[in-house]
């Protein structure tokens, strides 16, 4: 199916894409990758009159440190992600287990964040690692927490006259581990459930842990009491078993053709356990 009509524009400035979102943000859509928005515009799911291409808007593709922060521009694809050697490795992890080549050298980080399948995986990494993003419109700057940006299935809390230009996580301040576990039905297929677990250790405590499910709700999902169980503890087999328990009672999967509830919410238990030791040992330096 061919998408219905849209007028196109492609701003060389971000002060054009704010001016163009200001004067007509209610009815236009920005377009960075095209992976998610150009299916949903060819199945007629989204009929914006107006799309906004940022592609070729100048130094938003940038992956960097600054100010105790990792930065990744708006247009860092996710095979940027993946080849980079400033990222954290959950990061690398999680790139390789978005789709395939072709839509990874095209989709950007960003873009998925912004698309908040409940699916996606990246917004669970960002509620993991505690990033926040920055929206940028007309009137000036904000910066909004992942912790709060996701509101439901591809619904965020970005105004319509707003794009994001980056997202920031804070560089590990200890040790740090991560892992992102996936299971999918076959090689390139979306998550049937994935998780996304960051350790900090400060000696032998945990000093921060970060827990991001991946469809099991109506959009990525923090598994905040989980979080709060392991802080300060010493990574036991308890601790980790019963984070691994909280987490999947913050999980609110539906009986779908990937699985029944219960079945996602047993591999959520068992994923964030496995998660969980492995970014302790990775934390530690024992594995890679
Ligand atoms: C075959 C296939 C398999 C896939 N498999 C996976 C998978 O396994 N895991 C996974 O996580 N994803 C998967 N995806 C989705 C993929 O990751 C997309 O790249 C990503 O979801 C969107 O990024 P994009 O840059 O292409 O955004 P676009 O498609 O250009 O935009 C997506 C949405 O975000 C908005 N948007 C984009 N950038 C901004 C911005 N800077 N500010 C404000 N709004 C913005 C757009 O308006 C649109 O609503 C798959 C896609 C395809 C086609």
């Amino acid at each position: 199916m061919f998408s219905a009509a849209f007028d196109y524009r492609a701003p060389t400035s971000l002060a054009e894409t704010l001016s163009l979102l200001a004067e007509r943000g209610d009815d236009a859509k920005v377009l960075a990758g095209g992976q998610s928005l150009i299916p949903l515009l060819k199945l007629r799911f989204t009929r914006p009159e107006l799309v906004i291409d940022i592609g070729r808007v100048p130094g938003m593709n940038a992956i960097k440190r600054q100010d105790g922060h990792l930065v990744v521009g708006a247009l860092a694809r996710h095979v940027d992600v993946e080849r980079s050697k400033d990222v954290l490795p959950i990061m690398v992890e999680t790139a390789h287990w978005i789709a395939d080549p072709l839509v990874r050298n095209r989709g950007t980080l960003v873009g998925s964040v912004c698309h908040a399948d409940p699916a996606g995986d990246w917004g669970s990494v960002l509620l993991a690692l505690d990033a926040e993003l920055v929206a940028a419109s007309s009137k000036g700057e904000r910066t909004l927490k992942a912790d709060g940006f996701f509101t439901g299935p591809l619904t965020t809390a970005l105004r319509p006259d707003e794009v994001v230009t980056e997202v920031r996580i804070p560089v590990p301040k200890h040790a740090a581990g991560g892992a992102y576990l996936k299971l999918e039905r076959k090689v390139t297929d979306f998550a049937t459930v994935a998780v996304a677990v960051h350790i900090e250790l400060d000696g032998d405590k945990i000093a921060r842990a970060g827990i991001g499910l991946t469809a099991v709700g109506p959009h990525n999902i923090r598994a905040s009491e989980a979080e709060r169980s392991l802080h300060g503890k010493e990574p036991t087999d308890a601790a980790i078993a019963e984070a691994a328990r909280l987490s999947a009672e913050a999980s609110e999967p539906k009986d779908d053709i990937r699985g029944s509830a219960a079945y996602k919410k047993d591999v959520v238990r068992v994923f964030v356990q496995r998660g969980l030791k492995t970014a302790v040992s990775r934390a530690k330096g024992e594995a890679r």
